[in-house]
């Protein structure tokens, strides 16, 4: 059976060193880490995301400011917050929830966020950044993904990566940070040829495809470290991953569970990306 990597545990302990920092960076500065989250319209998943996102900046001692807007609200007004954003001392970082209402650009309010200001690292800016290796901040999610590798002891250097999906948010920024870790990186989507064979292959299999349940035991290396970073529902409308979770973990060294894996590491990556920018504009 495999061993679990408790997502839950790991971010908690990793929160629990940031509000410690956080603490002494305030007693040394006077500067209190900053983080302001925008959301626009009353999609309940969204709703959800950011009350956790200001829950974790309280825990760990950050000012949290939220700015909800109306479903209605054009493109220009919220370029106009973003920008007052951008000059305000107090807000060390800016995210705005996406996904936004279909009559504005993500794309353009994405990249009206000051790249210093950018902890969700979706600015093509902090996107190049990360391709070069020279970067301030990494997209929250894969970030929080190799902290739970990490977790594990096993070296991704030199062994067989795969990841499964090829998201600007997730798949394309996970295989990069692999990489700089030294693995040897495959990437896969909806048209690779064959999936199974390449994933048989995986020492460290990450799956992010929002396809419940769609890697099954026969498509996992014995003992590999499985990530499942999907946020799916069953036939019976229970929460599950992109893998099955039941089979694979007969089958896999390591495996996330859903949910208590990836998803808390993404909001302690976020709240260690903030402190990072705030730590940046207290040296400057
Ligand atoms: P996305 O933008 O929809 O991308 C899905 C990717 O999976 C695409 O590259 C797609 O290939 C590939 N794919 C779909 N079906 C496939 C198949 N049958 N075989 C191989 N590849 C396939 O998704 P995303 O934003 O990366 O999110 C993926 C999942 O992670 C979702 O369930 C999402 O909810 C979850 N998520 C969780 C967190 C968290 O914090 N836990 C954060 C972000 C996302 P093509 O490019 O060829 O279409």
């Amino acid at each position: 059976m495999a061993e679990i990597i408790d997502g839950k545990k790991i971010s908690a302990q990793i929160r629990g060193s940031i509000k410690e920092e956080t603490a002494r960076f305030i007693a040394e500065t006077g500067v209190t880490p900053g983080l302001a989250v925008i959301l626009v319209g009353s999609d309940p998943a969204s709703q959800i995301y950011v009350r956790n996102k200001k829950k974790a900046c309280e825990e760990v001692g950050f000012k949290s400011f939220e700015y909800l807007m109306p479903e209605s609200t054009t493109e220009e007004e919220l370029k106009e917050l973003v920008n007052k954003l951008n000059h305000t001392s107090e807000v060390h970082g800016i995210l705005c929830q996406l996904p936004l209402p279909k009559h504005i650009s993500e794309k353009a309010v994405i990249e009206s966020i000051s790249p210093m200001k950018d902890v969700d690292a979706f600015h093509p800016a902090n996107v190049g950044r990360i391709m070069t290796g020279d970067y301030n901040f990494l997209p929250c999610t894969p970030a929080g993904i190799m902290e739970l590798i990490k977790s594990t002891g096993v070296e991704i250097a030199g062994k067989k990566c795969v990841v499964v999906g090829r998201s600007n948010i997730v798949g394309k920024p996970m295989a990069m940070l692999l990489l700089h870790a030294n693995g040897t990186v495959t990437m896969c989507h909806s048209k690779t040829a064959d999936l199974k064979k390449e994933c048989l292959e995986a020492d460290i299999l990450v799956v992010a495809t929002g396809k419940a349940k769609m890697i099954k035991a026969d498509m996992v290396k014995p003992g590999a470290v499985v990530i499942d970073v999907g946020m799916d529902r069953d036939e019976n409308g229970k929460l599950c991953g992109d893998v099955d979770f039941d089979e694979v973990s007969k089958v896999a060294g390591y495996i996330t569970p859903v949910p208590g894996g990836v998803g808390p590491m993404t909001i302690a990556m976020l709240m260690r990306n903030t402190y990072t920018a705030a730590k940046i504009a207290a040296s400057r």
